[in-house]
């Protein structure tokens, strides 16, 4: 956590991430005495998207930081659905593959959540799959989406608690919002959620003592809208022009919050470091 010029301090996802990893990669070498193998994590690319692809090299990267063995699959643009959900298929009774994710978006956008299904819920180290989400909304042990576990964790590093908080979020996707407006209740915040219906948005904004911003639009939230003192997290991603922006105007925001999360060395770094966190809980049986 740094001082920012503005006030606020910095979470730095970075340095959290650096942190986490220290642990999984004592944590895997401990399974692979116990086990005689290394956790395995299977990765399908499908398609030649550039930023998937760049995902995908820093999954890859990530599981040789912690000592976990990726099995990485690249299926051609046209790889009809049937050829997609048959290597899953091999994935689920493979003993040496403890988690499979597909890099999303896929070609065919149609057929993700159908493909997705094929995924066995103990491998499902995205947290995707329909039986995880709702373990999630059930508040069973389960494997959560990556992003919002990382997002639990920053606000959790600036030690403010995070019970009796009015968290708002801003976004309503399977991935990130509605997800991590199920863990913020679970960490007994009162959550609200705004999306993109939302009537006064600000006035909503002005109110939480956490904000966490997922709707992909650059600098939608100005320091107007942000409360003095909460909790920031940004988790935008919005490529202008080769710079990466992120849904908070960061400059304006600083002067608000107490707290607040970067673009880019934010929520970004803790959503891998999240995977591999996944894969090892997968590896353990957590995931069953
Ligand atoms: P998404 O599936 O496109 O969902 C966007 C959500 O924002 C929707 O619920 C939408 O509302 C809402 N929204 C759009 N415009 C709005 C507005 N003007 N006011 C209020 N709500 C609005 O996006 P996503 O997958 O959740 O991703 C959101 C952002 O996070 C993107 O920039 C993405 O790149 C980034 N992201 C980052 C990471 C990471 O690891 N750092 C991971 C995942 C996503 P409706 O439901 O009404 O359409």
């Amino acid at each position: 956590m740094s001082e920012n010029l503005n006030c606020s301090k910095l979470i730095d996802g970075k340095a959290l991430s650096a942190e986490i990893r220290q642990s999984l990669k004592s944590r895997s070498e401990v399974f692979e005495k116990s086990f005689g193998r290394k956790v395995g994590l299977a990765v399908i690319l499908v398609g030649e998207d550039p930023a998937s692809k760049i995902y995908v090299g820093n999954k890859i990267k990530a599981c040789e930081e912690v000592g976990l063995k990726s099995f990485a699959y690249y299926l051609p643009e046209g790889a009809s659905k049937k050829e997609i959900i048959e290597l899953i298929e091999t994935l689920n009774s493979d003993s040496c593959v403890d988690g499979i994710l597909v890099q999303l978006p896929l070609p065919n956008k149609s057929d993700e959540s159908e493909i997705l299904s094929h995924v066995l819920p103990s491998k499902d180290v995205d947290g995707f799959h329909a039986v995880n989400a709702g373990n999630l909304l059930l508040g069973n042990e389960n494997l959560t989406a990556c992003t919002p576990s990382g997002i639990i964790e920053l606000i959790k590093s600036t030690g403010i608690s995070i019970e009796g908080k009015h968290a708002v979020v801003l976004g309503r996707s399977n991935i990130v919002g509605k997800p991590i407006a199920m863990l913020l209740l679970q960490n007994d915040a009162t959550v609200t959620v705004c999306h993109s219906k939302t009537r006064n948005i600000s006035d909503i904004t002005k109110q939480a003592d956490i904000l966490v911003v997922a709707i992909g639009k650059k600098e939608f939230v100005t320091g107007d809208m942000i409360k003095k003192g909460a909790v920031v997290i940004d988790v935008g991603m919005n490529r202008v022009d080769g710079k990466l922006y992120g849904d908070v105007n960061f400059e304006q925001a600083s002067k608000h919050a107490s707290y607040i999360t970067p673009v880019p060395g934010g929520v970004g770094p803790m959503t891998i470091t999240m995977l591999m966190s996944n894969t090892l809980k997968a590896a353990m049986g957590g995931g069953k």
